[in-house]
């Protein structure tokens, strides 16, 4: 019997894509030196613009085939790959084409709502799912999850706190409270004018985890956490209200199960995406990893608080979405993409996110925007509205960058 996974990698240049990389890398290493054939066999891979690192990564696993999202670095991509036998895509279409190959894996690590349509082209062909990018999730809710049942699919989470959920997750109807734990990001013990004067640079240098800039900017506003809650209820099939959110600074519980009969069951370990994914690509079994090992003995005392939606208000904007449901969520990923993307430019200060994420959420639903999501052109027409009006509230304001 193959004992051989396929796999393709969608945003495989980034963080969570190069994880992916080395948990396939290091477990087909250990099996060739065990005398087995490989664990994984490449398919696809794709960026976005960085063709430098694809190119090699292509060369590296030995890929069919490789998609690049933005087509103005189509040339130097080709020119890296010349005579070696690697097919290149470019465009929004060929990143849909990656996902569309016959892969049996697919592990989901684009950022943002770009993320969406090559998703949606695994699902329905019914590939096994690993899922990192939660946006897509996040803004096409019920639309993603038909699909994903359509197309006879499977998500497999990815994302820490979903994972360890998954791990943990047995007897759903016997679920009193599903408990997410966030690390507090890097101001959670900022000052509310300290926090007004952050800068992309302080943002982005997270306290535990190595991670892309987007994510990174929403661990410190806490709306990753919002998204996450979004995540859960959607993947877990739980009521908002039947999420919690705990602070918990040195992030080794990963999240928790409190179960009907008193009993909470938790997740533990490094805060190494290399755990996570390594669970998601060899789901039922188990790979050897070399992420480092917990130490709880050093560790020697975890600390447990509750979130500060004052200093911290992108967390209760989620929450307010998911109580919202239809369009609410799609409008609240969009204009917080846009949003962080203008602080990240210097154009908008890091309160001023939550800020316009607010604005954009009353002005869509005083204009009707939030109606329930019935296919997937209501998806893209909630994410263009969310952007439009995001980006209106973003030229309306006067920050002037330090
Ligand atoms: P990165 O920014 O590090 O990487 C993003 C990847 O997506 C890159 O390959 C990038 O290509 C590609 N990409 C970016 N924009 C586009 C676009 N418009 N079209 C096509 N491809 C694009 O992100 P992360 O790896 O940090 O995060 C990926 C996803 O996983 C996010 O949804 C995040 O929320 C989620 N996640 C991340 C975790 C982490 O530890 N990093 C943990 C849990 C979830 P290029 O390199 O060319 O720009």
């Amino acid at each position: 019997m193959n004992m051989t996974k396929s796999l393709t990698i969608l945003g495989a240049t980034g963080s969570v894509g190069q994880a992916t990389l080395d948990v396939v890398m290091e477990a087909n290493a250990r099996a060739r030196a065990a005398g087995k054939e490989d664990s994984y066999r490449v398919i696809a891979l794709t960026a976005n613009r960085d063709w430098a690192g694809l190119a090699e990564q292509a060369l590296a696993t030995g890929a069919s085939y490789v998609a690049l999202g933005d087509a103005r670095f189509g040339p130097q991509l080709e020119a890296a790959l010349a005579g070696k036998g690697v097919a290149i895509g470019l465009g929004p279409e060929a990143l849909v084409e990656a996902a569309a190959r016959p892969a049996e894996l697919v592990m989901a690590a684009i950022v943002g709502a770009a993320g969406l349509a090559p998703a949606l082209a695994a699902a329905k062909r019914g590939a096994t799912i690993a899922l990192a990018n939660k946006e897509c999730l996040v803004c096409a809710g019920s639309v993603f999850l038909k699909a994903v049942q359509d197309g006879g699919a499977r998500i497999l989470p990815v994302d820490s706190e979903h994972n360890a959920i998954f791990q943990v997750l047995d007897q759903s109807d016997r679920v009193e409270k599903l408990i997410l734990t966030a690390s507090g990001g890097p101001f959670r013990t900022w000052s509310a004018t300290a926090i007004a004067a952050a800068t992309p640079e302080q943002a982005v240098a997270h306290p535990n985890w190595s991670m892309g800039q987007k994510i990174s900017v929403d661990s410190a506003t806490l709306m990753n956490k919002g998204l996450e809650l979004i995540e859960a209820a959607l993947l877990f099939g739980m009521p908002e209200n039947k999420i919690d959110v705990l602070v918990h600074p040195q992030s080794v519980i990963h999240s928790l199960v409190a179960y009907e009969d008193g009993s909470v069951l938790a997740q533990l370990g490094a805060a190494d995406m290399r755990i996570p994914i390594a669970h998601a690509l060899a789901w039922p079994a188990r790979l050897v990893t070399s992420a480092p090992r917990l130490d709880l003995a050093a560790i020697a005392k975890l600390d447990f608080e509750l979130p500060d939606l004052e200093r911290f208000p992108a967390l209760n904007l989620a929450r307010c979405a998911l109580q919202m449901k239809g369009a609410a969520p799609t409008i609240l990923n969009a204009s917080n993409e846009v949003a962080v993307q203008a602080f990240l430019d210097r154009n908008v200060s890091f309160p001023e996110i939550a800020a316009i994420v607010s604005e954009t959420m009353e002005e869509a639903c005083r204009l009707g925007m939030d109606a329930a999501l019935g296919d997937l052109d209501d998806v893209y027409a909630a994410d263009e509205a969310g952007r439009s009006i995001a980006t209106q509230n973003i030229a309306k304001r006067k920050f002037v960058s330090a």
